[in-house]
């Protein structure tokens, strides 16, 4: 067993009072120190494949923007899925203090809380700008924190992938009944639309999708998009290519922090790190978008991907049943329904006015 992070130790003064010192870094004089002047060592543990592109790249920029901006009093060590716990028990990891934080997707946890699938994506709801705007300032991060707290975990937005891939496929898509029977790895609300489209979703994380759509004992899995897809070497085990990510269109990432570890941190520590997973969810969001149309160039050009777009029936299908999933959902949880009203509400209002402004634009290059 792993012994507790934390030591309490006395607070010096009503302004660090709670301020937990770190059990590897003793106050030098044995004396309390005051958390002002402490360096505090915690572990990340991450869903993601060790330094994987975007997602593992993303948090070890969080980490290296805590330990500068800090002055070096808040050094993050960053571990890969399955290093420290396995990629899909980060939340409990931090939740039971194996480590402070934790970098992931929300969607994960839907055992945990049904409503988390919503902060990381609604299938056919909020585009990443969307997303922001509803998490920064339309109460959706209010909600989220909701969802987390009795947890004793805090979750900040830190990261986005922008609109996924619908991912890759050995069978050709050209009608809904090419859904029944399909073996793909899709997580999330997406994942229980295909299966009510009479496919068979599995949750795997990113390091075994390779081998599984290899080996046939999947027939098509999302991951990402280009950029992540062609690191994985996807293109390797699938023939077809297909868009857009109906399920995914703008997955938020999260860094998930202990309430515990949290609170000991002095406030500017504790402003840095919002500070820090903001900038990772813009700057992630820049990464994908950059890198994203370069390795699309060569899936296409050097790897001779068959990129094919989802048939506008199929589509139009896989619409109609995320909406009734959701809207059982809802009736089922009141949690779930309490933060899907807030996000369908701010949905229904801000696609007004994406249809004359960002849609409209992107209209005029194809006049
Ligand atoms: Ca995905």
């Amino acid at each position: 067993m792993k012994r507790r992070q934390f030591v309490r130790t006395a607070a010096i003064s009503a302004a660090v009072a709670g301020v937990a010192a770190c059990a590897k870094e003793p106050a030098a004089s044995g004396a309390p120190s005051a958390a002002a002047g402490q360096t505090f060592r915690w572990k990340m543990v991450t869903t993601w494949p060790p330094n994987f592109p975007g997602l593992g790249s993303g948090a070890n920029r969080l980490a290296e923007m805590l330990d500068k901006a800090s002055g070096g009093r808040l050094k993050v060590k960053v571990y890969g899925g399955a290093e420290l716990v396995p990629a899909l028990e980060v939340f409990d990891a931090v939740a039971g203090g194996t480590a402070e934080m934790g970098h992931g997707a929300a969607y994960y946890w839907k055992g945990k809380a049904a409503a988390a699938s919503i902060f990381t994506a609604i299938p056919f709801g909020l585009s990443a700008t969307e997303m922001n705007a509803w998490l920064y300032s339309g109460g959706g991060l209010e909600l989220w924190r909701e969802v987390y707290e009795p947890f004793g975990l805090i979750p900040f937005p830190c990261g986005n992938t922008g609109v996924q891939m619908g991912g890759w496929f050995n069978r050709e898509i050209n009608s809904v009944a090419d859904l029944k029977g399909l073996r793909m790895r899709i997580p999330g609300l997406g994942g229980e639309v295909l299966q009510r489209a009479g496919g068979a979703p599995v949750t795997l994380p990113g390091s075994e999708i390779f081998t599984a759509l290899q080996t046939g004992s999947i027939d098509a899995t999302e991951w990402i998009g280009p950029y992540n897809d062609l690191a994985f070497g996807l293109y390797k085990a699938a023939k077809y290519y297909y868009y857009p990510g109906w399920h995914e269109p703008g997955s938020t990432l999260e860094c998930i922090v202990s309430k515990r570890a949290y609170d000991s941190l002095p406030p500017d520590l504790q402003e840095i790190l919002r500070i820090a997973c903001a900038a990772v969810n813009d700057t992630m969001l820049a990464e994908f978008n950059a890198r994203s149309y370069e390795a699309l160039d060569s899936l296409v050009n050097v790897h001779k991907v068959d990129l094919r777009p989802f048939p506008a029936d199929v589509l139009r299908f896989l619409r109609d049943l995320s909406r009734q999933i959701v809207a059982e959902t809802a009736a089922k949880d009141a949690q779930f329904a309490k933060v899907y009203a807030s996000a369908s509400k701010f949905e229904a209002g801000i696609a007004r006015w994406t249809k004359i402004s960002d849609e409209a634009y992107y209209g005029t290059r194809s006049l």
